[in-house]
């Protein structure tokens, strides 16, 4: 005996039953998200993906994005380093040829807490630098060195030069040819402390401890890290780099 033709609408009704379901899962989802996203909305902005990066809001799982966002487009990196008193004052491009040059040009000298040494670097860079200092730095000198910190040096962001390693130099090009890492060697405390990677990497003391923490914690805000367990080139500095493959070592 066959027995198909029962089949078949049981077959129908529950595909439809199924794509019915579906069109009511879609719609309920439209109308949670136009709630949530609308503007004045419940939603606070550190949480909405469609709004502006606030440096200073706390981190959620929409942080990344918006900070993607700032990094893609050079004026609303500027704004969002402005809205945080970040100074990172503004300088035509620096156009040398197809392997040096800095987009999105400016002289930064202060982070959101703290102060720089002046260096000339790309919007992306100052901005990456930004997040790291108000989300690691400045938490782990609280609870690790009970200071803020008050300033961080660094040595260096735009250099137009082939990539160093321990072999020599390399044929190809540094980030740094195009403002995209830039090289710390400490911080100072407002508590008067300096520290520095060459004089504090090793040891037991709250001090190696703090500074391997913001060591490890660049690594959520930059992409490729190189510090002094890299090799004997890093011993006083922290290479932190906006391109690469999510390599911290
Ligand atoms: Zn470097």
């Amino acid at each position: 005996m066959n027995d198909e033709p029962q089949r078949r609408p049981v077959f129908r009704r529950a595909a439809l039953s199924v794509l019915s379901a579906l069109f009511s899962a879609v719609l309920l989802g439209l109308v949670a998200m136009w709630f949530l996203l609308r503007p004045g909305g419940p939603l606070p902005d550190h949480w909405n993906p469609t709004k502006r990066l606030t440096i200073g809001a706390p981190v959620t799982v929409v942080t990344r994005l918006q900070m993607m966002r700032a990094l893609d487009d050079v004026a609303e990196c500027r704004s969002v380093l402005d809205q945080a008193g970040v100074v990172f004052d503004p300088m035509s491009d620096l156009e040398v040829d197809e392997n040096c040059g800095i987009e999105g040009r400016g002289l930064l000298s202060t982070l959101p807490n703290s102060r720089m040494n002046r260096v000339e670097t790309r919007c992306e860079t100052a901005l990456r630098l930004a997040m790291w200092e108000e989300h690691v730095v400045q938490p782990a000198a609280r609870e690790v060195l009970g200071s803020e910190v008050a300033a961080i040096t660094q040595i260096g962001s735009y250099n137009c030069r082939k990539m160093r390693t321990s072999r020599g130099t390399e044929g190809r090009w540094s980030s740094h040819a195009k403002a995209n890492a830039i090289d710390i060697t400490g911080v100072r405390l407002a508590d008067g402390r300096q520290l520095s990677l060459l004089k504090d990497w090793d040891g037991d003391g709250p001090e190696a401890a703090f500074l391997r923490r913001i060591w490890r914690g660049s690594c959520d805000w930059f992409r490729l890290v190189l510090g002094p367990d890299y090799n004997q080139l890093h011993a006083d500095h922290f290479h932190l780099e906006n391109t690469g493959w999510g390599y911290c070592r």
